[in-house]
């Protein structure tokens, strides 16, 4: 990547600004446009041509314009080699696993991770391609050594975890992993490339749902990989030729517009974040809250060495009440609204638990059911407002309590 126009060698908000965008050629315009064509005009004699190579203007699945500038920015930020951007973050994972997995290989995965990651590990891959994961808490260095088998070709992280924030050491974890020979993927979703750069600490893949904070806008889904040149164009080549999950230029284009003002959202994300989780912490009926950036939290030392602007705007946290309360104080919130997703601009919250069969496989991490909350770039005295009034509606906040 050192032969682009903005690269290392500017700042962060310069790169968000400027990697990928130049003047278009024909108009003269100062944006490049949305390139919307699956074909790229054939060479004169194309007896050559490779239907299944990357990278040539060729085929939008191969390659195309949009995605293009959009792979070069997420490098450049995340000051990778190489990305690879694909149609959902889901596409981005599975990317991993079709590329480097064979039959009769093992993973070694955090045990409560994405969803469709843990679908994907325990049981499409093991009943269909007999690839088989031991899930454990990646947080524990000694349970992922003890994990390990002679098979091992992948672990598998997410830092801080979907959903209960669990933090997990990319740096030790990339040396236990290199030094069995396999290779290290991390989940980055929850930090971006604003706060934490897996790659720059050892990891062979961070991998970002584009749908989260990158486009940030709640209006396109998109899942990108970063990495070496050698590793990402096997990717390519496998799995996004040949599996398909290709994005569509218009929301590489969304997406590529969302970063120009990510480090802008990512600090007032950052900001909020940790207000409102201060705010929850002191709260009588509040029952626990995981937010990597409060001190109280046992994992913050870990958190702060990693993340390095700030610790993000996704937080989890528990009621001291029963499940129909849960719902009715979600039903009296104004400014947050109830939905799945996260990294969007609104505040987003979500109630996890009953419905989740890991309720039962890990009955500690799941609180008895508990919100996943992703706080948004509103004011921060607006969402702590809104908290406030609906916690004291369903009777959890009194003016004594106060
Ligand atoms: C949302 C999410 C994904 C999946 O991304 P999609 O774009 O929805 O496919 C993967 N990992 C984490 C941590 C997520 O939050």
């Amino acid at each position: 990547m050192s032969d682009i126009k903005f690269g290392e060698q500017y700042g962060f908000n310069t790169r968000a600004v400027h990697t990928g965008n130049d003047i278009d050629k024909e108009s003269g315009a100062i944006r490049r446009p949305i390139i919307m064509a699956n074909s790229y005009a054939l060479p004169y004699d194309p007896t050559d041509v490779n239907w299944s190579e990357a990278g040539k203007a060729l085929y939008t699945r191969n390659g195309g314009a949009n995605q293009g500038y959009l792979q070069e920015k997420l490098a450049a930020l995340e000051g990778s080699e190489d990305c690879v951007v694909l149609a959902t973050g889901v596409a981005a994972l599975s990317a991993i696993f079709f590329t480097f997995l064979e039959s009769g290989d093992h993973v070694v995965c955090s045990n409560i991770s994405y969803i469709a990651v843990y679908r994907l590990l325990t049981e499409l891959l093991p009943r269909k391609y007999n690839i088989k994961a031991t899930l454990v808490d990646t947080s524990d260095l000694e349970a992922i050594k003890a994990a390990i088998r002679p098979n091992t070709k992948l672990i598998h992280i997410e830092t801080p975890g979907n959903p209960t924030l669990n933090i997990s050491d990319i740096k030790e974890i990339a040396k236990i992993t290199h030094k069995h020979g396999a290779l290290l993927s991390v989940d980055n979703t929850f930090a971006s490339l604003y706060n934490q750069r897996p790659t720059s600490l050892g990891a062979d893949f961070s991998v970002e749902s584009l749908t989260k904070y990158i486009n940030g806008h709640g209006d396109a889904m998109g899942g990108a990989i970063l990495g070496s040149k050698v590793l990402i164009d096997k990717i390519r080549a496998e799995a996004m030729i040949n599996i398909g999950g290709a994005i569509s230029p218009f929301n590489a284009w969304l997406i590529m517009r969302g970063t120009v003002t990510l480090p802008l959202r990512m600090r007032q994300h950052n900001e909020n974040g940790l207000k409102v989780a201060q705010y929850l912490e002191a709260l009588p009926c509040v029952s626990f809250v995981a937010y990597p950036g409060l001190e109280s939290n046992p994992q913050y030392e870990t958190a702060k060495k990693q993340m390095i602007n700030g610790f993000s705007g996704v937080l989890s946290f528990g009621l001291k009440t029963d499940f129909s309360t849960h719902n009715t104080f979600v039903s009296h919130l104004k400014v947050i609204t109830s939905a799945v997703s996260l990294g969007h601009d609104e505040s987003l919250i979500v109630f996890l638990g009953p419905e989740d069969e890991r309720q039962y496989l890990y009955p500690e991490a799941f609180h008895n059911g508990f919100f996943r909350f992703s706080v948004g770039i509103e004011d921060a005295e607006d969402i702590i407002e809104d908290i406030r009034q609906a916690l004291t509606t369903v009777g959890l906040l009194g003016p004594l309590l106060l």
